[in-house]
This record gives C-alpha cells, structure tokens and sequence, in this order.
C-alpha cells in the first residue's frame, strides 16, 4: 500500500509516524511546500519573545529522522491538485519548477490554514508580517533583533495577537493593539475578558477596541497604520486576525468543503471520497458540545486527528469521539481558558441554559500570594449537566479548564462535580476548589 500525505507538520506527520509504527510495510511519502517539517508552531511567540533561543528547539523530528524511519519527505514540494479518480496528485518541485504526478492508495491532507490578510492599502509594505508558519517566525525575530525597531502594532487580538503581544512586551518593545470587536478573545463571553484588558493596559499596552484597519502608510517599509478613527506610527505591525484553510488546490476536486473551505470529514476522518482522509487546520472537526461539526484549528485536535486517520488506513475501525474547543492561553501574568459551550454561544444557538459565575482564590486565602480566579459555569436548566466552562485568573487558573473538560465529555451534572475529590492542600488549592464553588452555586 501507498499512502501520500500533503503537509509535513502536526496533522500529517503525526498520522505518518503512527501508520509505521502500525504497519511497517506501508510506503509513505510526505509532500511539504516549506523547508521545514515536526515543529511545534504553538512555541513561536515563545521563540519570538526570545524565552526559546534557538528555532530548532521547536523541530521535532528532521526529514533525515523522518528517512530514518522509513518516511520519505520531499521539502520545498507543493501540491498544486488531487485527482481522486485516477488517486493521483500533481506536485510542483519549488526548487526546479518541475511538474510532475504521484499516485496513492491512500491520501493524507494535511495543509493547515494561513493567516487572513485583507486587500487593505500598501499592505505589501515591509515589516507588516504575519505568523502561520517557522519561516515568518525567523523573519519577525531577525528584524527585532537587528535594534531598530521600537513600536510594533499588533491587528486582532485572538489568540496569537495575544500571544505576540505578550511576546513584544517581553522584548520591551511599545505595543499597539488593535482590535475589531468591542472585546478582546472574541470566543469569550465579554465579561471575563475585561479583568485581562486591564491587565494588558497596566502593562503599557495601547488597547483600541471598535476600530477597524483600513491600510498602512510608509515609503518602502511601514511607518503608520491607518484605521477608520486615527493613524498610529509603528516600525512593525503583526496581522493575526484569523486563519482559512489551505484547500484552494481542491477546489477542483470532488473533494466536499465547507463553507469557509475547509475539508468537510466524518469521526473516522474520512472525506465524502473513498480513501482520502483529512484533519488538522485544513479540515472540520467533530464538536461534542454543539453535536455537529466546527473549525476548530488548534494544534491539539491535529495531534489527535493524525493518529485516527493511521489507526483507519492500517484497518483499525476507528472512531473519535470529537473535541470540546477547549483552549487555554497565558496573557502576561494572567490565563484564561474555555472548554465546551459558553454563553455567547448558547444565546447564538438557542440552547436552553443557565449561567452561574463566581470568582474565588487559586489556593487558601491564608497561603501566601494567593490570587483571584473568576470561572463561569453553563449548563442545562433541568438536568444541571454541564455545557461548558470559562475561567480567567493568574497563575494555575488555565488548566483547571480540564476538570471542566472531563466533566462535559461524561455529561455529569453541576451537583457530581461539587462534590468531586478533587485535591486539596493550601499552596494548590482551597478546601472547597473554586471550581466547586462554581457548580455549587448553580441553582
Ligand atoms: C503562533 C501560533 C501559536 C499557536 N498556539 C497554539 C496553542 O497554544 N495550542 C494549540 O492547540 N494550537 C496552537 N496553534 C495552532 C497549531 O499550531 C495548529 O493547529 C497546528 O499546527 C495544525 O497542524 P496542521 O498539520 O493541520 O497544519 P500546519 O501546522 O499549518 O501544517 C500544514 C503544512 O502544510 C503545508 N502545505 C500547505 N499547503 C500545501 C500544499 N499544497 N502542498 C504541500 N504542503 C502544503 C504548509 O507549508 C504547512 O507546513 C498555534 C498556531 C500558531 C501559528
């Protein structure tokens, strides 16, 4: 059998890796359009704030690894079409300009998505950047670290807005940002992201809520962001205002897409075509909570998707159970986190549901530094099952997400978690949990 998979980062890779451990005999070759493959995109800021010195740190394995194991990966070789009748697809060698088709048995898609950056004015200026994959990573640290750069504009403040705001403080620079919506982390209810807008103007961050971007000005590099209320001057400016899938090159498939492009699959991860599968940023995902699919690209759900899709080529019936949306992220000193249905959400979609929100301490009051966390709480009016959860606090707030998480996954109730062993000493918690007393307050 021959499988080929289109992509080289978590989706596929972690797909491939499985299948040989599954069966060794299966021939697998990988197509990736970048140079570099295995590498932890989720560690960017990090490596951009300079916390992580070298961009190697981030590769999890090599092409030459990848050799080793009996994976064949071709760099810098892009997927330009997939025909699924004849199970072929035709690949454009970037080095050489070369045409050519492979065929398969089996194919992986495995392309990810790209962040979105509008048709706004002189938007080809340099030093107006985005960060989807390694490569814009060394650009925007390279330039930092040539001196000259003091006020950097951040555009979207969504995860990876925040996360580079975080990261360009940490490299003392004057941030800007910018945002469309009257609230940052638009995913969260309004409320709980208010404390962490605080938080980010106490640190110095110049936070403009409401306005909208409508192009940049400068001679060859950019020098100032134009919105629909002001102009601001900026020696870098970060777009992060969302992502779409990388499927243009299906669109001449049979190939099902959703509306917003991306790859229409079911739980085994199959596509509507026999012996195509797909998961990752490129494809939907199966959302336990609202029971139909989401776009949920998180780095996370590719890990998991990946190994399905192994377990269903080597002939392992296998089913995923789908995802909740759980996320959490670090914003300075500060964390926030959601899992299942928020509020916003069940209003949007007509759930039946209830909220009870609470705000309480990460460990004893008595223990030294304790600090405030806020967790909101939905669910379901007469059975009290839970639908979901979002926390905000400081430190060990964000991974208390996942007590939430196993709860809405084994549909227990307000009442189950309340009384739930869950640990307690004072430096890590109190004796009633603040996640108790959240559920416990849910009448
Ligand atoms: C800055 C940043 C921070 C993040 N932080 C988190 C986090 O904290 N937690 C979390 O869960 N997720 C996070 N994510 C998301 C996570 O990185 C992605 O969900 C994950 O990388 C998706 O993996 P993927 O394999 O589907 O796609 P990608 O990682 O995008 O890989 C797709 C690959 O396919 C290649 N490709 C595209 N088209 C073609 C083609 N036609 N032919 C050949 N190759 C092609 C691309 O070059 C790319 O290398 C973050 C992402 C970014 C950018």
């Amino acid at each position: 059998m021959k499988v080929i998979a289109i992509g080289g980062v978590a989706l596929s890779m972690s797909a491939v890796s499985k299948l040989k451990r599954l069966n060794n005999k299966i021939d697998i070759v990988v197509y990736e359009k970048g140079e570099v493959l295995s590498y932890g995109a989720c560690g960017m800021p990090y490596f951009i704030s300079d916390e992580i010195k070298d961009a190697n740190r981030l590769v999890a394995r090599t092409k030459e690894q990848f050799g080793d194991l009996g994976i064949e990966v071709k760099v810098k070789h892009e997927v330009i079409k997939v025909y699924d009748r004849s199970k072929e697809v035709e690949i454009l060698n970037l080095e050489t300009n070369e045409v050519f088709l492979d065929s398969y048995d089996k194919l992986i898609i495995g392309t990810g998505a790209s962040a979105i950056v509008p048709p706004w004015k002189n938007a080809d200026l340099k030093n107006i950047f985005k960060l989807s994959v390694y490569e814009d990573s060394i650009e925007i640290k390279k330039e930092i670290d040539k001196g000259d750069i003091k006020k950097v504009t951040v555009i979207g403040a969504g995860f990876i807005g925040l996360e580079m705001v975080e990261a360009f403080l940490t490299r003392g620079l004057d941030v800007t940002l910018i945002q469309l919506d009257p609230q940052i982390l638009s995913i969260f209810d309004a409320e709980l992201t208010i404390p962490i807008e605080e938080h980010l103007k106490s640190k110095g961050v110049h936070l403009l809520l409401e306005e909208k971007v409508v192009g940049f000005e400068g001679n060859t590099i950019v020098d100032k962001v134009i919105t629909d209320k002001g102009e601001y001057e900026t020696d870098l400016v970060l777009v992060s205002i969302g992502v779409k899938p990388n499927t243009k090159f299906l669109e001449s498939s049979n190939i099902k897409l959703s509306k917003n492009g991306a790859v229409e699959v079911n739980q085994f991860m199959e596509t509507n075509i026999l012996n195509v599968y797909s998961g990752g940023d490129c494809a939907m995902i199966y959302n336990l909570a609202l029971k139909e699919n989401s776009y949920l690209p998180m780095g996370s759900n590719a890990n998991k998707q990946g190994r399905v899709i192994a377990e269903n080529i080597s002939g392992n019936r296998f089913k995923f159970n789908g995802v909740l949306g759980t996320i959490v992220i670090k914003i300075v000193d500060m964390e926030a986190a959601m899992t299942g249905i928020n509020e916003k959400t069940a209003i949007a979609k007509n759930i039946k549901h209830k909220a009870v929100t609470v705000t309480g301490k990460n460990h004893a009051g008595y223990y030294p530094n304790a600090q405030p966390i806020t967790v909101k709480v939905i669910y379901e009016p007469n059975t009290f099952i839970i639908l979901g959860a979002e926390m905000v606090g400081y430190k060990d707030t964000a991974l208390r997400i996942n007590v939430f998480a196993v709860s809405i996954q084994n549909e227990m109730t307000t009442n189950d978690l309340g009384y739930l062993d869950l640990a307690y000493a004072p430096p890590f918690a109190g004796v009633w949990d603040v996640i108790h007393v959240a559920v416990n307050n849910a009448k």
